[in-house]
């Protein structure tokens, strides 16, 4: 980012905060050279966290990939189109708030849980048992247990 007064290459950022609902972010900059503040706003696709996948290649994230993702889990059950936008929401402000440009594919497929969790349990488990492979199959027995006893039927 090189800054308007003098052009000069380094600029720090001083101050970093969520705008408009969470969609932009506003950054408070200063020149390294001539210490000139000044002020950018970043849209949400610009600070959205880019995925690292198991294979460690790196894609943009995708909110319909996403969203195909909740769909497949949630394929047949009770749950509105609204409650997924609103857990999707939830996640990609997760996402943001974490400031991180990167994030592994795994730590989204756990939020991506979580929300399943709340929504509806026959999903979180669709998605867990396809989501965690089998070295994780313990993992995944035992949150089989803890569903089981949290909800006896
Ligand atoms: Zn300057």
């Amino acid at each position: 980012m090189y800054c308007p007064f003098c052009g000069a290459v380094d600029t720090k950022v001083i101050d970093s905060r969520l705008v408009s609902e969470g969609n932009h972010v506003r950054r408070r900059r200063e020149c390294i050279t001539c210490e000139e503040r000044f002020t950018t706003y970043e849209s949400a696709e610009l600070v959205m966290p880019r995925i690292i996948k198991q294979d460690g290649i790196r894609e943009p994230f995708n909110e319909d990939k996403l969203l195909a993702g909740f769909s497949k889990a949630l394929e047949k059950r009770p749950v509105s189109i609204e409650k997924v936008e609103e857990a999707i929401s939830r996640i990609k402000a997760n996402l943001r708030s974490t400031g991180e440009r990167e994030i592994q594919s795994r730590d989204l497929g756990e939020q991506v849980m979580t929300e399943l969790r709340i929504l509806d349990e026959v999903a979180f488990v669709r998605f867990a048992s396809v989501y965690r492979s089998f070295k994780d199959l313990n993992e995944f027995r035992e949150e089989i247990d803890r569903l089981s006893k949290d909800n006896p039927t």
